[in-house]
Order: structure tokens, then sequence, then C-alpha cells
């Protein structure tokens, strides 16, 4: 058996196709669904972790990849140097999961580690770098 945690990035065209449904009609795979939204561009983004026997997952995954869907393992970390930040907020309206945000009482950006899928979309939008990714 193998269980996986990933994240699915989909083309606005299959935002709303059943595929999900495939992996565990075809492919006889188990699936937990961690996140999933909308992105301001429309593409969907969903991470997932996902169980089945190997031969299964990997028939699963090359499925995903033959729709056009494009998958990130989640085993990196995305951080951000406090020092480099400049609060510029740039990084707010492009962050599906509201891990970027203002606080309204300083109007500095704080960055919710707990909310953040390593979508890396941040990193390189980021002027003074401060996004990270950690391997
Ligand atoms: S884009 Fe970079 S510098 Fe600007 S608020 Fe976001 S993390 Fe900070
Ligand atoms: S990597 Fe950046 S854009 Fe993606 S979820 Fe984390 S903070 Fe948001």
């Amino acid at each position: 058996m193998v269980s996986k945690k990933i994240v699915l990035h989909f083309p606005s065209k299959l935002v709303d196709q059943p595929i999900v449904y495939k992996l565990v009609k075809d492919f006889d795979l188990q699936f937990n669904i961690l996140k999933a939204s909308v992105t301001s561009g429309e593409e969907g983004l969903m991470v997932l972790e996902l169980t089945g026997k190997k031969e299964n997952f990997d028939q699963g995954i090359e499925y995903l990849k033959s729709c056009g869907v494009k998958i990130q393992p989640l085993s990196k970390d995305v951080v951000r140097d406090e020092v480099k930040c400049t609060h510029c907020g740039v990084c707010i309206p492009i962050c599906p999961t509201g891990a970027l945000i203002v606080d309204p009482k300083t109007r500095k950006v704080i960055f919710h580690n707990d909310k953040c899928i390593a979508c890396e979309l941040c990193v390189p939008i980021c002027p003074p770098r401060a996004m990270e990714v950690k391997f």
C-alpha cells in the first residue's frame, strides 16, 4: 500500500469534471481531501491524501497527468523570511488558501503556515523573495 499527500493543479476546463471520483471507481484508490479551492484565474487546486495499492496508485497518477492535471508532492514546505518581507501585500491575492492576509490592526501581512499548502504561487511574485521553499 502507498499513501501520499499530493497537490493537484487543475486547468479551468477540468474544474467541474469528476476526475477524483474516477480515481476511486477505476483505480480503487481512497482519498481524503485536505484542502480545495479555485484560484482567481479559475485554476482548481486540491490537496489530497491518496491511498491504494502501488500499482493502482501509479496508474491513477498517470491518469491524472493524461487529463492535464499537474501534480506536486507535498513533501516540502514554504516559509517566510520575516526579515526580508516588506509587507507589500503582492502575495495576498494570489494565495488560494488565505494563508497570507493583512492584519487589520497593524496593516502588516500575516503568514498562516497552517493554512499554507505549499503551492509555491507566492514564491516567484514576492519582490524581495521572502517566500522560500524548504526541502
Ligand atoms: S509579497 Fe513578499 S514582501 Fe510582499 S507581503 Fe508577501 S511575502 Fe511580504
Ligand atoms: S505557498 Fe504561498 S500562495 Fe501557496 S498556499 Fe502557501 S502561502 Fe499561499
